[in-house]
């Protein structure tokens, strides 16, 4: 006999394989000779998109171009704050991507000419191309909360870019005496990874009750509603209750500005002096989207559903946090199923054949205390041209469940990253 739970997983697992199969189709016969593929961004998008498009097509010269050479993943960083993970299990390098026969350029891609099919490097070379993917994940947007600005955040961190950001945040915590109170807030949709400031929270509550337990943390939202959100609350009342408080939009939770001096969040119903504060700001897509032209108002990428390409460009296509995703949320597995959509999307493109119609799925691991973890997934097609949830096909973790259950699903979620590292990084 089967459960609901695994009837979904048989699922997901399904529309799993049908994404994995299409991405790692037999090599058609290109027309020309070494098509050129650039990616900019080596994230969980870009680095996975340029992996698979070398193994679709080994002829095609994809060159991968990253500003960093080592990259440090955000799914984690919130246990790395609440002192249970170290950064350097965040960490990866590019040499097994070189491996596969990927061209590596470590320097920051600075201007496109989409008529010329070109990208400037900050070293000063250009880069030609047949078709460019952009994954440049978000940025902050500076001016979307007043009195934060790059010198706040280095107070205040943001920790919603992993690496310094996130060891500031820690070592803050670690230097806050017992009783002190930490203030978070999050921000208004769409940001990157939708549980990701709830998981935070738990994380720091659970440090704060085992190492600082006169201490408490406040989390002011620019919302009412959050993923996950009667799971957390439970546990929360289960595992946190005298170490954390969500303050909701509707109670006063949306911060309107900072006052970095005096250490403060202001909103429109009073000021939360914070021992430490930790601000998650309003973003928007990394940088170069918007110097590349396929950024749009909003600050996020319009894409075409199927093939990834920007609806505002011709040959760019656009992956990860930085597109308007529909139903999608913005999350490194969103990011690495739609990096293996597009690239096989390209190799039909160039090949000159149409693309299929893809099936996507998102998996969403939080965890939320020692042994306790918790999911949400969906199933994702195109819908009149939107990433569009399947209904009934995704859930969520039960409401009820034994211990072994949430210690099960934290350890899902330590295989998780380790399968989702290694598919995009080696
Ligand atoms: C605290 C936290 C927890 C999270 N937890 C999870 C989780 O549990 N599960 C999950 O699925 N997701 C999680 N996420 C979300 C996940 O990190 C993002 O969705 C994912 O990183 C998006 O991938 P990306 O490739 O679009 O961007 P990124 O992974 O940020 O990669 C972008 C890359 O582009 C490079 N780049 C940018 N501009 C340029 C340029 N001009 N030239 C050259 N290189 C450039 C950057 O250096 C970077 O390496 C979490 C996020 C946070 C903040």
């Amino acid at each position: 006999m089967t459960c609901k739970c695994c009837n979904r997983r048989a699922f997901l697992t399904s529309a799993a394989s049908a994404a994995t199969a299409s991405a790692l189709m037999p090599a058609p016969a290109l027309a020309q000779a070494a098509p050129r593929v650039v990616v900019i961004g080596g994230g969980f998008a870009g680095a996975s998109a340029a992996r698979t498009l070398k193994k679709a097509d080994p002829r095609i010269a994809v060159t991968l171009v990253e500003a960093s050479p080592t990259f440090t993943a955000c799914p984690f960083s919130n246990l790395v704050i609440g002192g249970l993970r170290e950064i350097t299990a965040q960490q990866f390098g590019y040499d097994k991507v070189a491996a596969d026969g990927i061209q590596i350029a470590f320097a920051t891609a600075t201007r496109v000419d989409p008529q010329a099919r070109t990208l400037t490097l900050d070293n000063g070379s250009t880069l030609a191309y047949d078709r460019l993917v952009v994954a440049p994940g978000i940025d902050i947007r500076w001016d979307g909360l007043p009195g934060y600005t790059e010198a706040a955040a280095e107070k205040m961190p943001h920790a919603w870019k992993a690496g310094e950001q996130t060891l500031l945040l820690r070592r803050q915590l670690e230097a806050m005496q017992d009783g002190g109170v930490v203030v978070m807030s999050a921000p208004a949709n769409p940001f990157r990874c939708p549980p990701g400031p709830y998981e935070r929270a738990s994380l720091i509550a659970n440090y704060l009750k085992t190492k600082k337990p006169k201490s408490k943390l406040i989390l002011l939202d620019a919302k009412d509603t959050f993923s996950k959100q009667r799971l957390f609350q439970n546990a929360w009342k289960e595992l946190y209750p005298d170490h954390l408080e969500w303050v909701a939009l509707s109670k006063g939770g949306k911060v309107t500005s900072v006052d970095v001096a005096n250490h403060t969040l202001v909103t429109d119903f009073g000021n939360h002096k914070a021992a430490v504060a930790n601000v998650i700001p309003p973003q928007k897509a990394g940088r170069i989207a918007e110097v590349a032209g396929v950024a749009d108002a909003t600050g996020w990428c319009p894409i075409d559903a199927a093939t990834f390409e920007s609806k505002s460009v011709p040959n760019i296509h656009v992956l990860g946090d930085a597109i308007i995703a529909g139903g999608m949320p913005k999350s490194a597995f969103s990011a690495n199923a739609q990096a293996k959509v597009c690239a096989a999307a390209i190799v039909k493109l160039l090949d000159g054949q149409p693309p299929s119609q893809p099936k996507l799925i998102n998996t969403c691991y939080s965890v939320v205390g020692p042994n306790y973890g918790i999911t949400v997934a969906g199933v994702y097609i195109p819908v009149n041209g939107v990433l569009t949830d399947v209904q009934g096909a995704g859930g969520v973790s039960p409401v009820e469940a034994p211990p072994s259950t949430r210690a099960q699903e934290a350890l899902f979620a330590q295989g998780w990253f380790n399968a989702l590292t290694s598919e995009a990084f080696g």
